[in-house]
């Protein structure tokens, strides 16, 4: 019966499975025969914590779902300029502000301003609006039926991320993904032994000297990237864990094809000349895979280096994927809700002057979209309701993550 590398437990049947890349990153791997479930909850409430907690910005952006399909995490209150809004991890996007105002005139009528960003959500403001203005909410609904209304789209103003990669916490769930890898490969005894007593203490209780001596952020690109690309997509995930002719045991841990954790499991005094890696692609969960030849120069795993320009050119491209990857989903969207609106479906007949018409309206707004200026349209609430309501019954979303998913 194997024993947890990190506490020496004997592990059985009845073992937690131990995420080897999180969850949360969308780590689909797991192994029940390296740690035991006592130090898996320890990780996951803690160090893992700290890793997922270096991305939930990229994962709400690109809407990275974890490996167990979880929804990814929501933003809330995020500032943007003059607009606060919360960002769902379904990509949904709201504007932070009173749901409602009411404002008495000196004649004793009301000016009723609603804002919502869908039918349910006013059919859910009406009782509350039509007690604060003393109306029975069946005659409230009727003069609201009458009355003006907008459907105004607009992009929201740049969203501004800090991303920060780093600390202490990170690195240690770093090193214990690496030497969990390493363990399948390698077997728990040698990983329990002494050549990697200093890394697992690292994982178990931290330590800055370790830290400042044998953990350190790389920003190049490691040198096999085209290969990984081209099988695991432009923000792949991987862990690498290679030793040396005299058993020095380096770990690599690229996030998101951004930025990597390089770790030193051991300085000398392990197996030798072997190599493991563990590739996933984020956007695809179900792709991944272990083992793979992937072999890397140990000059170039040893070797590290922290540069901005690095960390500049690859967000850049990062950012590029995103632009080409959300935006032909608005534009879908604002296609079909256009195509709707006319009374037509994708692919159906359609006159020469009703499509002059249509390419009108989509083009002014998809100009309106690009140049971030809000597209408003105006008709009686009663309109637009039965306009949009169609819209609304679409697949029931997920609710939104509270941020403190439970990550191993
Ligand atoms: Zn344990």
């Amino acid at each position: 019966m194997p024993s947890c590398i990190f506490c020496g437990e004997p592990l059985g049947a009845d073992t937690k499975p131990e995420h080897i890349l999180l969850d949360a990153v969308g780590g689909r791997m797991t192994t029940r025969t390296v740690d035991c479930s006592a130090c898996n909850n320890l990780f996951g409430n803690g160090i893992d914590k700290a890793f997922a907690g270096q991305s939930p910005e990229i994962r709400n952006l690109l809407q990275f779902r974890s490996g167990s399909g979880r929804t990814a995490p929501s933003l809330k209150n995020v500032k943007a300029g003059e607009q606060i809004l919360n960002l769902g991890g379904d990509g949904k996007i709201d504007l932070v502000r009173k749901p409602f105002t009411v404002k008495e005139n000196p004649d004793g009528t009301f000016v009723v301003d609603i804002h919502a960003r869908s039918i349910e959500e006013i059919e859910k403001l009406i009782p509350h609006i039509a007690v604060s203005i003393k109306m029975p909410v069946e005659e409230f609904r009727k003069q609201l039926l009458a009355s003006s209304a907008s459907m105004i789209e607009q992009r929201p103003n740049t969203i501004p991320f800090r991303l920060s990669f780093g600390g202490i916490d990170a690195f240690r769930s770093a090193m214990k993904s690496c030497l969990v890898l390493w363990a399948t490969l390698v077997g728990n005894d040698e990983v329990s032994g002494e050549p990697y007593c200093a890394a697992r203490n690292f994982v178990m209780a931290g330590g800055e000297a370790f830290h400042r001596l044998r953990t350190m952020l790389d920003t190049r690109p490691i040198p096999i990237v085209d290969e990984i690309r081209a099988a695991y997509g432009p923000l792949f995930n991987l862990i690498h864990v290679q030793s040396d002719a005299t058993g020095r045991v380096i770990g690599h841990f690229t996030l998101y094809n951004l930025i990597a954790f390089r770790v030193v499991l051991a300085e000398m005094g392990g197996t030798p000349d072997r190599r493991m890696t563990l590739v996933s692609n984020p956007e695809a969960p179900e792709v991944w895979s272990k083992g793979g030849n992937f072999d890397l120069p140990f000059d170039w795993l040893s070797a590290p280096e922290y540069n901005l320009e690095d960390v500049r050119v690859r967000l850049a491209r990062f950012h590029a994927h995103y632009a080409e990857s959300k935006t032909p989903d608005e534009f879908e969207r604002m296609i079909v809700d256009v195509l709707e609106k006319n009374g037509l479906q994708q692919g159906g007949p359609v006159s020469a002057a009703l499509a002059h018409k249509i390419g009108g309206e989509l083009g002014l707004r998809v100009a309106m979209h690009r140049l971030g200026l809000p597209f408003e349209e105006k008709a009686t609430l009663a309109e637009l309701m039965r306009r949009y309501r169609k819209q609304e019954t679409g697949p029931k979303e997920d609710p939104p993550s509270s941020g403190g998913d439970a990550e191993d």
